[in-house]
């Protein structure tokens, strides 16, 4: 029985074609409703052409789905959203004859299986060789620009009842280009609002590596790939450093506490690793290659959460394996797109960088913390035993002083010799913890030119024994400054009696006080041994003693110039070096004229 719909073409059709083609074109380049277009596409088919049914399937995933039928009512409800594996119509494109870009597959050519699932009009076939037989098919495989299915137009009932003239093809294919150019635009679009997303994916999992911590990386990049990829179940776990239990892990919804699957995964993923490749798993996959161990979990955890598929993804950096990433997907979704697939392996590079500079920030700060928490002790013990040793030392040097008095033995002179040598190392190593990690507490005005005199008069003796000249200038007194008194005094003799104890005899010490506008500075310099290069860099650091051996041969502890920096740190101050080795040294200690903390 025939459908009723054909239409006889009359002789002016081309004019009413034409018209309805120029309107299609402008449609197809200007609008973004696709399946407007195609309806209007196949209404135009059968309206202006004649044909009594039209229709047209659009590919999604490896299925054409019927999508716009123009047609009588009861054909449209048995044909819309039909749908035919794309295999069986490329099989049936390869049976047919080639008119252009149509396909005409007569019939008693068709195979069976194919005949039972087509629609077939209902109607006696005429007895005439050019009459259009019910099993006839006619089609048009619509082809993106670069050579991809994007969908089939079928025709049935042509005008006439007859196989359509050359003439009438002709027309047909050019509503074919216009459906092909719809549904090329179409694909375009998607692709590009595809890319968009994918792209603002990778772009929210990157920006998540600022996040403090591995907790929040994770979280924020799970919600995004969640979000993003409209997965149903999205899994990220890193592995701790060393030892195989559960790491960090975080997800949508959240992941088994006790990481059920994850020992498997990950032994799995360690005989794969370097390989970066992420892994697809669908429902009822009974083997996977990469995944062999894990598979059953994976299965179950699917059917748990109503996942259709999942993606499994290593991540790490270089040869070593940090964690995986698993993603899952509704069946309603449709496959996995080979961009999508990019997209999670691109998530997963990301993540390993991020993971990777998380844990050294983790491994740096808890090497500080140590660190800190050892200076701590080093300076609770340092302050421990010089107190412990003061109080017998004073003894041994008060004893000392008397037997000298009563006998002037070498013995008795050596012992109070080193006593105070010891006493003067207690002395330091007492100043130096003291001044470890605060600033200057008391802040009185000083007079860094009688802070300067007091210094070379301390000096004084050291100086005539080792025949060194101490000279002193300066800019303008009072040089006053804003201190603690004891300290800055502290640092003053700890400089000039270095000047003088490295300068060998007949050598200068000057002492210049100089001020400008923002600094005042004490210079001293001196004419003395000189520090080497090397030694310069660590000269500050506590028990540092310079390589030459003749000043080594002096003696000292090497704290002196530890303190000196601490103290005038504390002060707001810096305290620098020039010096070359064998001819002499300049130490600048320069403070601001107004204390900072008081500014
Ligand atoms: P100490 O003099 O007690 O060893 P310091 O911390 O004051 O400790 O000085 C550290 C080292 O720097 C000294 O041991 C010495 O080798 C070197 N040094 C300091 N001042 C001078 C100087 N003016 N000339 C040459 N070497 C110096």
């Amino acid at each position: 029985m025939s459908t009723g719909a054909q239409q006889v073409p009359e002789e002016s059709a081309p004019a009413p074609a034409l018209q309805r083609l120029s309107e299609l074109v402008r449609r197809v380049n200007s609008s973004t409703d696709t399946a407007d277009v195609l309806e209007e596409i196949v209404h135009g088919v059968c309206e202006v052409l004649g044909y009594g049914v039209a229709a047209i399937a659009r590919l999604e995933g490896d299925t054409l789905v019927m999508t716009a039928v123009a047609g009588p009512d009861d054909v449209r409800r048995q044909v819309l959203g039909r749908r035919t594996p794309a295999s069986e119509i490329l099989d049936e494109f390869r049976q047919a004859d080639r008119w252009g870009i149509l396909r005409f597959v007569p019939h008693g050519r068709m195979d069976n299986a194919r005949l039972t699932n087509a629609w077939i009009p209902d109607y006696e076939p005429i007895d005439d060789p050019m009459a259009w037989h019910p099993e006839d098919a006619l089609y048009a495989p619509l082809y993106s620009a670069t050579g991809r299915l994007l969908g089939n137009m079928a025709v049935d009932l042509p005008p006439d009842s007859r196989i359509p003239s050359r003439h009438e093809r002709e027309l047909l294919e050019m509503f074919v280009v216009q459906a092909g150019l719809a549904l090329s635009n179409a694909q375009q679009r998607e692709q590009l609002a595809e890319q968009v997303r994918l792209g603002s994916t990778v772009k929210e999992v990157a920006q998540a590596g600022s996040q403090p911590g591995l907790d929040a990386i994770l979280a924020e990049a799970c919600e995004a790939v969640h979000r993003g990829l409209e997965a149903t179940q999205v899994w990220m776990r890193c592995y701790p450093d060393e030892d195989m239990s559960n790491g960090v892990a975080a997800g949508h919804p959240r992941p088994n506490p006790s990481g059920a699957g994850a020992a498997s995964l990950r032994a799995d993923l360690s005989s794969v690793w370097p390989n970066p490749e992420p892994v697809v798993v669908h429902r009822g996959d009974e083997t996977c290659d990469r995944l062999p161990a894990s598979l059953p979990k994976l299965q179950e955890m699917m059917a748990s959460v109503g996942a259709d598929s999942v993606v499994v993804v290593p991540m790490g950096v270089a040869l070593e394996l940090l964690g995986y990433i698993v993603i899952g997907f509704p069946g309603t979704r449709g496959p996995l797109q080979p961009a999508e697939v990019d997209a999670v392996a691109e998530i997963a590079r990301e993540l390993g960088r991020s993971v990777h500079s998380a844990r050294l920030l983790e491994t740096e700060q808890r090497l500080v913390s140590e660190l800190r928490e050892l200076d701590r002790y080093k300076g609770e013990l340092i302050t421990t035993i010089s107190h412990e040793l003061k109080t017998p030392l004073t003894t041994i040097i008060g004893h000392a002083e008397l037997l000298g008095e009563i006998h002037e033995h070498r013995s008795v002179e050596a012992i109070a010799r080193n006593a105070e040598r010891l006493n003067r190392l207690v002395q330091n190593l007492l100043d130096y913890s003291r001044v470890q990690d605060r600033l200057a507490s008391v802040r009185v005005d000083i007079d860094l030119v009688e802070v300067c005199r007091a210094a070379i008069d301390l000096a004084g003796m050291l100086a005539d024994t080792g025949r060194v000249t101490v000279e002193m200038t300066a800019c303008c007194e009072p040089v006053t400054v804003q201190g603690d008194p004891e300290e800055l005094s502290l640092v003053v003799d700890n400089l000039v009696n270095n000047a003088v104890k490295y300068t060998r005899p007949g050598g200068t010490v000057r002492v210049e006080v100089e001020c400008d506008p923002t600094w005042l500075r004490i210079a001293v310099h001196d004419s003395g041994l000189g520090i080497s290069e090397a030694d310069q860099v660590h000269l500050f650091s506590a028990f540092h003693r310079s390589s030459n051996p003749e000043a080594l041969s002096i003696p000292g502890t090497g704290l002196g110039l530890a303190i000196s920096r601490r103290i005038v740190e504390s002060h707001g101050g810096r305290i620098e070096v020039e010096s070359v080795l064998g001819r002499g040294s300049t130490f600048t200690l320069a403070l601001p004229r107004v204390h900072p903390a008081v500014a």
